[in-house]
């Protein structure tokens, strides 16, 4: 007889995290598409839309509704990332599905400190200067790329040393495939404790 995993009550938190650069959006798209039981949150920012980002990368708010937000305890965690509030509103509901969070490292301390079950994933790009190709194709100024290097040396190693899995993202597929396997086996460990 097939024995079966007891259900969990409450969802998994998978916490996305690694610098600017790195490809998380396109891989946290990629999970949830291929995974009907991973939900992607959606964080409010205060930076400014890029050119040709999609409206429904974040909430794009002023710092005022942002920090009326805070005063009324709306979020989960929120910091100050380069100038800029982002904040992942705390989730009224994931039907049950499990949550994916793709955030920065302090944000993700936070959540593991709310909840220690969280799974942090930690994505590495390949090289420095594959990075910055990276980032140079997202049309962000000189200023903007060099900050986001500079900011990526520092988030690095606290990001290594907090993650439960580092992840290096070489080739997508192999990296989304690997990302998956993860989710599916913290999973299994959650249902049996
Ligand atoms: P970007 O401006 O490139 O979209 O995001 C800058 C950084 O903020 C990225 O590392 C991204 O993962 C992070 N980020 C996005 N949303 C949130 C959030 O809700 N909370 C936190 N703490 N970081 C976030």
């Amino acid at each position: 007889m097939q024995r079966r995993l007891p259900t969990r009550s409450e969802p998994l938190i998978i916490v996305v995290s690694g610098p600017g650069g790195v490809g998380k959006g396109t891989i946290v798209k990629a999970l949830v598409d291929r995974d009907p039981g991973l939900w992607l949150s959606r964080s409010w920012t205060t930076r400014v839309q890029r050119a040709g980002e999609h409206d429904s990368a974040y909430v794009f708010a002023d710092r005022e509704a942002f920090e009326r937000r805070i005063a009324c305890g709306g979020f989960l965690e929120w910091t100050e990332f380069l100038g800029y509030y982002y904040g992942t509103p705390t989730p009224e509901t994931s039907d049950g599905r499990d949550v994916v969070l793709e955030i920065e490292v302090d944000g993700a301390k936070q959540v593991k400190a709310l909840d220690p079950s969280a799974v942090l994933i930690f994505v590495l790009p390949p090289s420095r200067a594959e990075q910055e190709r990276r980032l140079r194709g997202r049309g962000d100024p000189d200023q903007k790329v060099a900050e986001r290097l500079r900011k990526a040396e520092d988030e690095e190693p606290v990001g290594m040393a907090l993650a439960d899995y580092v992840v290096v993202n070489d080739d997508l597929e192999q990296t989304i495939e690997e990302m998956l396997a993860i989710v599916n086996a913290c999973r299994a460990r959650a249902s049996r404790s």
